[in-house]
């Protein structure tokens, strides 16, 4: 196995389909799914999963389905589908042409249900929602048996027929599976396998009024598309008793059938990870959409200039284990800091500018200097200079204390690229405000020149006034804010109010101009910047993807 898609030492998935294959098992090659409910935007919990499911497939030569688990049709819609898809492939990964949706699998579905009645092993009961809760007990009481639990096979056949062809309203009745209402695990105690319910079905249309529940069809698909290792999240380690036994009583043979295995769900600090919640942003318009930067979506990442390389880092990085934890989001930065260190290209630009006149510059000149587009390679592209440029206004400082190696009044800087200058004058608006610097250069202080290699503490980044492009820059922070008692605080309440400051008088290099939606730069001295989709030529808009400082590292050093 040459490069492995996770960190397979650290995981205990691996070992699993090792003894299976070590014992003969699944010789036919092991088959993994990625299972989304298309009720919503993919997050960065879902990207674990795919990154596991689609990386053991990849590392084992097998294969990974992805199944649209859409057997609620009132949270449903195309627009997450589609959704859905454009973020699994821009992960990197492929379904190729096993793309698959339970509900292709209704009419299967329906017949197990049948299978199960004849077998005297599910029945149609008429108890509320409210009743079977009441009767099911607790986890210190057993449950009581449903009044209609014994009816014949004949009547369950007649009744289950009568709730598909439409007899009777939502809630009215539903197919229960019989097992033992006093099983030390609830979810043994004839669970619900069927409900009524009179809608639509984005797909199969008003084909169906009962819908089989999740607990029940999604066995049963991973059994029919012959996975082998059914992945999920460890609130489901409850249910794997019926996973198996729903399998067993439906005739699939142990030694072949799918064995689900459970993990622990990611959580990160300063976000919130359940669909039910993102929508609550995008609905109380919180945020722009479910691609608002500030969301952990793949698709906000992806427009917040994350790289799906890093993505992969990160999911890999953290390994996958049996217990829930909670990840440092810095963590993840950094995973986005590395690799956007190796592919963003430098540029020059000012947020916050600053004027500065450089008086012993020839009034019509223009030089035009070589930037190094990388660090690591010698690709370079040209940077107008000029008498008068912009820095930024953190770069000045009138009373400056000892250690600060910016600019001051009588102080020199180099110029990145260019010259070194010398500050001479402020100039000041009435209220008091430096509005402009006057500046002398040393003309030979360039690269080559007599005084190129004079030494100097501070170098600055700055752009070109006549040459500059102006353009939005948008700076986020997290959209949470992390408190010790989180998980017990209605999340709402932990919104940052400052989580967007929109920077409307950025200048930036000309080079900038053509700078295509998605594109990755680094700010020199700012940060990592991506060309908002908003963006176009005139009317730049970046987003800043992350800071420079690296707080991971740091996090790491003091353990
Ligand atoms: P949510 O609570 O966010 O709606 P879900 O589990 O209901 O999540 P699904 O669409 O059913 O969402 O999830 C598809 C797959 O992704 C499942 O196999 C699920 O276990 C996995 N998954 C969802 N959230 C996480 C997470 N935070 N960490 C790891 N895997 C996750
Ligand atoms: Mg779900």
């Amino acid at each position: 196995m040459a490069e492995m898609n996770n960190n397979s030492s650290s995981n205990f998935i691996y070992n699993l389909i090792n003894e299976d294959l070590q014992e003969g098992k699944y010789a036919d090659g092991i088959h993994t799914r990625f299972p989304p409910e298309p009720n919503g935007y993919l997050h960065i919990g879902h990207a674990k999963s795919i990154c596991l499911n689609f990386g053991i497939a990849k590392d084992y030569d097998g294969l990974c389905n992805l199944r649209f688990d859409d057997t609620n049709p009132i949270k449903e819609d195309i627009e997450y589908i589609n959704s859905i898809q454009e973020d699994v492939k821009w992960l990197g990964f492929s379904w190729d042409k096993r793309m698959f949706f339970t509900s292709d699998y209704f009419e299967q579905l329906y017949d197990f249900a049948v299978r199960l009645i004849k077998d005297g092993k599910a029945y149609v009961c008429d108890l509320t929602a409210d009743q079977i809760r009441e009767y099911r007990g607790t986890l210190t009481e057993p449950g009581k048996e449903s009044p209609y639990r014994n009816r014949s096979i004949e009547e369950n056949l007649l009744l289950f027929t009568q709730m598909r062809e439409g007899k009777f309203a939502d809630g009215e009745k539903v197919l229960r599976v019989k097992i033992d209402m006093s099983s030390p695990n609830i979810t043994m105690r004839d669970p619900v396998i069927y409900r009524i319910s009179h809608t639509t079905h984005h797909r199969t249309g008003d084909t169906w009024c009962i819908y089989p529940m999740y607990d029940f069809a999604h066995p049963l698909s991973d059994a029919i598309e012959g996975i082998t290792h059914s992945i999920c999240t460890l609130e489901f380690e409850e249910h794997r008793p019926f996973y198996d036994w729903l399998l067993e009583n439906c005739g699939f043979d142990k030694y072949t059938r799918p064995k689900q295995i459970e993990f622990a769900r990611l959580n990160i600090t300063n976000t919130v990870m359940s669909k039910r919640k993102l929508r609550q942003l995008v609905e109380n318009h919180i945020v722009s959409g479910w691609d608002d930067p500030r969301m952990p979506t793949i698709s906000g990442f992806r427009r917040l200039g994350y790289t799906p390389e890093s993505i992969r880092h990160f999911c890999r990085e953290i390994g996958v284990a049996k217990s829930n934890s909670l990840v440092d989001i810095a963590m993840l930065e950094h995973c986005v800091r590395e690799d956007l260190n190796k592919v963003a290209t430098r540029v020059m630009a000012v947020l916050k500018p600053l004027k500065v006149t450089i008086t012993n510059y020839p009034k019509d000149k223009c030089e035009y200097f070589l930037a190094q587009d990388l660090p690591t390679d010698n690709a370079c592209h040209y940077i107008p200079f000029s008498r008068e440029i912009y820095i930024e206004q953190d770069d000045f400082m009138e009373e400056a204390p000892k250690k600060f190696f910016r600019l001051k009044p009588g102080g020199e800087v180099r110029l990145k690229y260019a010259y070194i200058i010398k500050c001479e004058e402020v100039i000041k608006d009435v209220a008091g405000n430096v509005i402009e610097l006057k500046c002398t250069y040393d003309p030979t202080s360039h690269k080559g020149g007599a005084t190129a290699n004079r030494k100097i503490k501070g170098t600055l980044h700055w752009v070109s006034v006549p040459h500059a492009l102006n353009a939005e820059v948008r700076l986020y922070d997290y959209l949470l804010n992390e408190t010790e008692e989180a998980s017990d605080k209605d999340f709402l309440e932990r919104i940052n109010p400052h989580s967007l400051e929109i920077l409307n008088n950025c200048k930036v290099e000309p080079s900038l101009y053509y700078a295509a939606q998605g594109s990755k730069y680094q700010f020199l001295r700012t940060g990592y910047f991506c060309v908002d989709k908003d963006s176009e030529p005139g009317k730049l808009i970046f987003n800043r993807t992350v800071g420079l400082r690296d707080s991971w590292t740091k996090i790491c050093q003091k353990k």
